[in-house]
């Protein structure tokens, strides 16, 4: 077996935010060892060029330092030595992002491609990492919570961990700090919550939530053979939301508002997003974490690997996400149609749907959805919200169909059973060949349509299928975003096509929709709204002030571009029925009731 590589880790200055992560390598490259720090996180397909946070490194070998030589952004190469040599480098941390590092005087947290150089050509030896405690905060309480296997450290100790090589060593972050710690067993599995930031919440009751969503999965798709344990890492902070997966925990941030408190009763649509969340984060555990899409396999982190499966990944999990809960009983239907409803809505108004296809929005991820800008709403499209929507027209697609015999279920333990534990990826047309192997089906048209195509979804007719009335409408005011009738006498007010968003004191037009009035006359993203036929133009006041008009009136807006005021000349049109309800059938057919039960039910 190789020699491990010892890599250790202390939060050498919490106030200037610096780590120091030190590598020692017992056999380096004769030639020179290449070490490299990571261009991208996994999971996030965004070049980040990682190592601009290293501000200094060295290397040394039997004491004496030796050369170091920058070759790329993000690699060194140290002269050439026979013993073994240690790499020294002092990161700075202050990305406070669930795929970032941060070190401040109240906590450490990093995602390991951000801190842990890789020993170029060794990628595969295993690893030992010795985690320090912060220097010069004396008394501090700090634990440490992370996935990684403990080889010498106390229950949320410091101490020593390790890792079977380098992809595996970057797959389990690090949060250090005053903890607030959760455990429950899901399948005899202990898994841990834990919560670093200023809040009171019922951790009780998330515990009892989260031990219910992770024993639905883990029976949905099956016990993957080496899940020990489970960690969640969750920083709450007042206004943040998002997460990253990995094999074995994940990193979440959300807003204390997303927390029950005590003896709240029901589910919020707050808290139904937090639970969403976790039960996203915990779908990839299977879908991602360990069937890949066959270009991760293996996974270079110094360029972007471009797939045309990263909707496969992300949509079918933003699907499951929240229909697990409503399946495990965690929310009730009408929470999830609602749910769904505004997922449908969301898209209905993404321009973009009309000229990208889920496919390219994957491949294009890099580029395109990870960089959007005032005009990504007219060019692209989600592949999570689009994806989602997919998965839910293949779902219901296949039970059709096959009148009630294939589902997506059966699908999905086909992909896991293929290449869960296989160590190969998904090929990139892999999801359709399975899915057609086991339904009988002949389903190119579905994959070329929807998939590869912008055809729009054929939503209506499958939710009617299984019992659920979709109905499409205007939105009723900048705050309708779907998923419920509208309020009585809230008439919908006359079209724009742009959004308000509110900055520094002022409102700037935001998304100026394509082959809106609004385009048509001239109205440009990041114009700053003064006027409406000279009475003041806000985001708060832009629904009001057009409900005023009807249909078919020329209006005239007064707004800044840069110093210059402009006036643009906007004829009102009908609002787009982009706006979508779902309502439960109160009277199916018993073959319907019997689809939409299996349906919301799983069994
Ligand atoms: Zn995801």
């Amino acid at each position: 077996m190789s020699t491990p590589h010892q890599y250790r880790i202390i939060p050498r200055d919490p106030g200037a935010h610096l780590f120091e992560v030190t590598v020692t390598v017992a056999k380096p490259d004769p030639a020179g060892q290449v070490f490299s720090i990571a261009a991208w996180v996994p999971g996030s397909y965004l070049i980040r060029d990682l190592s601009r946070h290293v501000v200094a490194i060295r290397a040394s070998t039997e004491g004496q330092e030796i050369a170091l030589t920058k070759i790329d952004k993000s690699s060194w190469q140290a002269d050439a030595c026979e013993a073994a040599i240690t790499l020294t480098a002092e990161i700075h941390a202050y990305d406070l992002n669930v795929r970032g590092a941060h070190l401040d005087t109240t906590h450490g947290f990093f995602d390991g491609a951000c801190m842990f150089p890789a020993v170029v050509g060794q990628e595969d030896h295993p690893c030992r990492v010795e985690i320090l405690p912060p220097v010069g905060l004396a008394g501090n309480e700090w634990r440490v919570a992370t996935s990684m296997k403990v080889v010498d450290a106390e229950q949320y100790g410091f101490g020593t961990f390790s890792a079977s090589d380098y992809a595996d060593l970057i797959d389990h972050p690090v949060e250090m700090g005053n903890l607030l710690i959760g455990e429950f067993e899901a399948c005899g599995i202990p898994h841990t919550i834990a919560v670093r930031g200023h809040a009171h919440f019922d951790m009780a009751r998330i515990c009892h939530d989260l031990s219910t969503l992770c024993t639905y999965q883990l029976q949905l798709l099956g016990i993957p053979k080496n899940l020990d344990r489970y960690v969640f890492l969750l920083y709450v902070q007042n206004d943040v939301y998002g997460g990253l997966e990995h094999g074995w925990s994940s990193s979440l941030a959300c807003s204390r508002r997303n927390l029950p408190g005590r003896g709240d009763a029901g589910v919020s649509a707050k808290y139904r997003r937090f639970l969403g969340l976790c039960s996203h984060e915990y779908f990839h555990l299977w879908h991602v974490k360990r069937i890949k899409p066959a270009k991760f396999t293996p996974c270079d982190l110094r360029a972007e690997i471009h797939t045309g499966l990263l909707w496969v990944f992300e949509g079918i999990t933003s699907y499951y996400d929240h229909l697990v809960l409503v399946r495990c009983g965690l929310i009730t239907t009408t929470s999830y149609l609602e749910h769904v409803a505004k997922s449908i809505t969301r898209l209905a108004r993404t321009r973009g749907r009309l000229r990208q296809s889920i496919e390219e929005s994957s491949f294009d991820a890099w580029s395109r959805f990870y960089r959007q800008d005032a005009n990504s709403s007219n060019a692209i499209v989600s592949y999570y919200t689009k994806g989602a929507l997919v998965a839910l027209a293949l779902d219901l697609t296949l039970r059709k169909e096959s009148d009630g015999r294939c589902t997506l279920d059966d699908v999905m333990r086909e992909c896991w059973s293929i290449w869960g534990e296989s160590g190969e990826g998904m090929p990139e047309r892999g999801l359709e060949t399975v899915a057609r192997a086991v339904s009988g089906l002949e389903l190119a048209d579905f994959f070329e349509r929807y998939v590869r195509g912008t055809t729009e979804l054929p939503l209506q007719g499958l939710l009617k299928e299984v019992g659920v009335n979709l109905r499409m409408r205007a939105a009723t005011g900048r705050k309708d975003t779907g998923g419920s009738p509208e309020a009585e006498g809230n008439t919908p007010p006359p079209w724009i096509g742009a959004t308000l968003a509110d900055r520094a004191g002022s409102s700037r037009f935001r998304v100026v929709h394509s082959g809106s009035p609004a385009e048509e006359a001239g109205i440009a993203p990041g114009d700053v709204a003064v006027a409406l036929d000279d009475l003041t133009l806000n985001a708060a006041n832009l629904d009001e002030r057009l409900r005023e008009h009807h249909v078919g009136d020329t209006v005239t807006v007064a707004a800044f571009r840069d110093e210059h005021l402009m006036r643009f000349s906007v004829k009102l049109s009908a609002p787009p029925e982009d706006t979508c309800d779902l309502k439960l059938d109160g009277n199916p057919d018993s073959r319907t009731e019997t689809m939409r039960s299996a349906w919301l039910s799983g069994d």
